[in-house]
């Protein structure tokens, strides 16, 4: 069962360099297919949706690393605190401070990225520069004892034109670069740039992605 599931991921891995963490986008897949993703050694999962990611993680081995990908309402943090390996895509103040507050309702310090946005697109979520600038200049996020600022994650614009998706992921590495030395020079948990993504993560890697998302690559299509 799901043998293209288990060749799709070690294809997806051998094409990866050293260094570069692979999150396997599980979302609308069922259970049985990240099962055999882990048959393979696979531990990183993202989903982005609260309710089925608390049916898997309930049901599948306890040592998979749960990301959580999507935007992610205030509301469900209380619900996936106790578990959850990394927060990607924390999109605003309100929303970290809610996750700092049910982490150490946890005892827990969970990672987060912060996620940019630097599409085209005005729907996707996500700190503009400036407002991440001033977000991380204002030091509220130092008092925060439950997050732990690991770096940034985007999205590009949904475009076939990849002199553009690769002028968005130079743009996110600099900013990477920029906030690194200005906020976090004495902190090295703040190492990780998530971009890329099953049509576009060499792209990203070579521009300064050390964390893909890769889904349909792996899974195959998503029946919504
Ligand atoms: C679904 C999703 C992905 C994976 O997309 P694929 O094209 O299937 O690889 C990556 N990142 C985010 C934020 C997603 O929502």
């Amino acid at each position: 069962m799901y043998e293209s599931v288990k060749n799709q991921l070690h294809a997806v891995k051998d094409e990866l360099p050293d260094g570069v963490e692979l999150v396997a986008i599980s979302k609308y897949h069922p259970a049985e297919a990240i099962a055999a993703a882990y048959e393979e050694g696979q531990r990183i999962f993202g989903e982005s949706h609260e309710q089925e990611l608390s049916r898997k993680h309930a049901t599948l081995p306890q040592d998979i690393e749960w990301h959580f990908i999507g935007h992610l309402q205030t509301n469900k943090v209380k619900y996936i605190a106790p578990y959850i390996s990394m927060i990607e895509a924390a999109d605003s103040p309100k929303l970290l401070r809610e996750i700092n507050k049910q982490a150490l309702k946890n005892n827990r310090r969970i990672d987060v990225l912060l996620e940019l946005h630097l599409a085209e697109e005005a729907t996707k979520y996500g700190f503009s520069p400036e407002d991440c600038r001033r977000f991380l200049d204002e030091g509220e996020w130092r008092q925060m004892q439950g997050v732990r600022i690991c770096g940034l994650m985007m999205m590009a614009s949904n475009t076939d034109d990849e002199a553009q998706i690769a002028s968005e992921f130079e743009q996110a590495h600099q900013l990477f670069k920029e906030y690194q030395s200005a906020y976090f020079a004495d902190e090295p948990s703040f190492c990780r740039r998530s971009w890329g993504m099953s049509h576009d993560y060499q792209l990203a890697v070579a521009h300064g992605s050390n964390m893909v998302r890769v889904g349909t690559r792996i899974f195959g299509e998503r029946a919504y």
